[in-house]
């Protein structure tokens, strides 16, 4: 199902700390694809939780329509919209078994829908496989690992066939394998099934992972909307460029002059724009190669060897954090071990520039021109 939001806004009567009113959802407006994952991105508070209930009716817009497939269901009560819904706080039924827990919204059924039992018990059978816990199924929560449970929580949305799935930070209670592992789980799900499902968290490398399109929210404003490789090398904007990516974007003070970035002093690199002056100049942790002819010269803290990662922690006077990580190959490192200084040069893709005012992208001419 394709689910539409056209202007969508969402204004509470809480109040923010200056007494204006809590704009939780800003003017949303975006056709979400049938069949993809969408990953809705942002920091707490921006509003995420918001969307989510506003497409499945918990929570009526300001002003704005919702469409599902081209019609209108603003007006429509939760129980007739049809979508599924798995929250953080997963709340199984802790009497019930496992096969109950996932049969039980289809035992609500009444009237028309009304189905027969072993229809509902092949459903649910049906759904155990899916989520892989079909051995599972005399056991009741309490005897079920918190992925497990997130599982068992993710087929009883599933069992009754939604048309959209909404998943608001379901793997948070889980420890790192096991939201890795989950997180796996529900792509593969979501490809076997093909629902339309939104993907809520505020965690970059969770949303990247598993997307198809990630949604970039700051404070109830939508910021950017891609796929997630497109959204790390363009972001629009120094928010979403710091949002995405670990290690973070090195964030420097710059100038623009002469055709340059400068930083420090130093021609960092070559930059024809139609801007001039003080600029905030991102650098990627990939965007850097330690080499004799850098441009650009930092202060070596320390080397650290992470698995398949190497990386080189320095310190620059005008770097916004206190230190720059650079992640490089292993073989280059060899040179500066127990050097003061490391230069660096640097690659242009990588190296992002922002108008220290308004935080938005400033581009080279070359791109400009495209
Ligand atoms: P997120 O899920 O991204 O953390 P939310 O959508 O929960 O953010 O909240 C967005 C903003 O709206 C926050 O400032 C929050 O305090 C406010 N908010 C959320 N729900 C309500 C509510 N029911 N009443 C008043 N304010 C709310
Ligand atoms: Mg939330």
């Amino acid at each position: 199902m394709k689910i539409t939001l056209q202007n969508l806004t969402k204004i509470f009567k809480s109040k923010n700390k200056d007494g204006t009113l809590v704009t939780a959802v800003d003017n949303f407006s975006y056709d979400i694809p049938e069949g993809k994952l969408i990953g809705l991105l942002g920091p707490s508070g921006c509003g995420k939780s918001t969307v989510l209930n506003l497409i499945c009716g918990l929570e009526k817009p300001t002003s704005g329509r919702i469409l599902f497939d081209g019609e209108d269901v603003t007006d429509v009560e939760p129980e007739h919209r049809g979508v599924g819904l798995v929250f953080q706080n997963y709340a199984l039924y802790p009497h019930l078994t496992v096969r109950n827990n996932i049969m039980f919204p289809l035992k609500n059924l009444r009237g028309k829908d009304k189905l027969p039992k072993e229809v509902m018990e092949e459903k649910v059978r049906e759904m155990a496989k899916l989520v892989q816990i079909d051995g599972l199924m005399e056991r009741r929560p309490s005897e079920l690992s918190g992925g497990q449970q997130q599982r068992v929580a993710i087929a009883r949305s599933l069992v009754k066939m939604p048309k959209a799935l909404l998943l608001d930070e379901p793997l948070s209670n889980l420890d790192a394998r096991l939201r890795l592992q989950t997180r796996e789980e529900l792509r593969r799900i979501q490809r076997e099934t093909g629902i339309t499902t939104i993907f809520v968290t505020h965690d970059q490398e969770e949303a990247m992972s598993i997307s198809d399109y990630i949604i970039v929210m700051n404070s109830g404003a939508v910021n950017q909307i891609g796929e997630p490789q497109q959204v790390y090398d363009d972001p629009v904007n120094i928010f979403v460029a710091k949002f995405l990516g670990t290690p973070a974007i090195n964030v420097f003070n710059g100038e623009l002059k002469d055709g340059a970035i400068y930083i420090g002093g130093e021609r960092a690199l070559d930059f024809e724009c139609r801007k001039s002056g003080e600029v905030d100049v991102g650098i990627r942790p990939e965007g850097f190669t330690v080499s004799d002819k850098g441009t650009l010269h930092c202060a070596l803290e320390r080397i650290e060897v992470m698995g398949r990662d190497t990386s080189i922690v320095a310190k620059h006077p005008d770097c916004q954090s206190a230190v720059i990580r650079a992640v490089v190959d292993a073989q280059t490192v060899k040179g500066i071990i127990g050097a003061e200084t490391v230069g660096f040069e640097l690659k242009p893709f990588k190296v992002l520039v922002f108008d220290k005012e308004t935080g938005e992208r400033i581009r080279p001419l070359s791109e400009a021109a495209v």
